[in-house]
């Protein structure tokens, strides 16, 4: 709860609700990008550090569909992820016409990464709020996140809670 004083100090707020929105950015290409709208200020965040590095994020996945159904109503998935409640992306970047998948972000391929890419991931990991997946204990080099679950339990379990009820409308 201490934490949660610093940051309602700091003048974030959260939604219960899940608000489904459509990000648009011209450093965003690729699938387009559905959020949260709590989700929108880190997608900015990450926009510009795209724009600051000359690449594009090219998005491969976002708001993750929920179809797991008992006698047809949808029920919460088995696992928490922020995918869940929009609050993650999965990318390759595209830099100088190149595309650099899984493959090439992941830890193993770094130093064979343009400058471009190593900054960026950078960017990321020095962000008070999001995450680079690359960094999971299981690698996941395309997710990038803001940790909703962990940090805020109770927001992302109602903000699930609001999509199912969305969902089953
Ligand atoms: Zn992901």
């Amino acid at each position: 709860m201490e934490n949660e004083n610093i940051k309602a100090k700091s003048g974030e707020k959260y939604s219960n609700q899940f608000i489904s929105v459509v990000f648009t950015n011209d450093c965003f290409i690729g699938d387009s990008v559905i959020a949260d709208q709590d989700f929108t200020a880190g997608l900015k965040r990450l926009a510009g550090y795209a724009l600051q590095c000359n690449l594009k994020i090219w998005v491969t996945s976002s708001l993750r569909s929920l179809d797991n159904q008992v006698q047809g109503v949808i029920v919460p998935p088995a696992t928490n992820s922020c995918h869940h409640i929009g609050h993650a992306i999965d990318m390759n970047l595209l830099h100088d016409e190149i595309l650099f998948n899984s493959k090439a972000l992941a830890k193993e391929s770094h130093s064979s990464l343009p400058d471009a890419v190593i900054n960026f991931l950078a960017l990321i990991r020095e962000d008070a709020k999001l995450r680079w997946g690359g960094d999971f204990n299981t690698e996941d080099p395309v997710h990038i996140d803001d940790n909703f679950f962990n940090d805020h339990k109770t927001i992302y379990q109602a903000k699930l809670e609001d999509r199912l009820r969305q969902l089953n409308a």
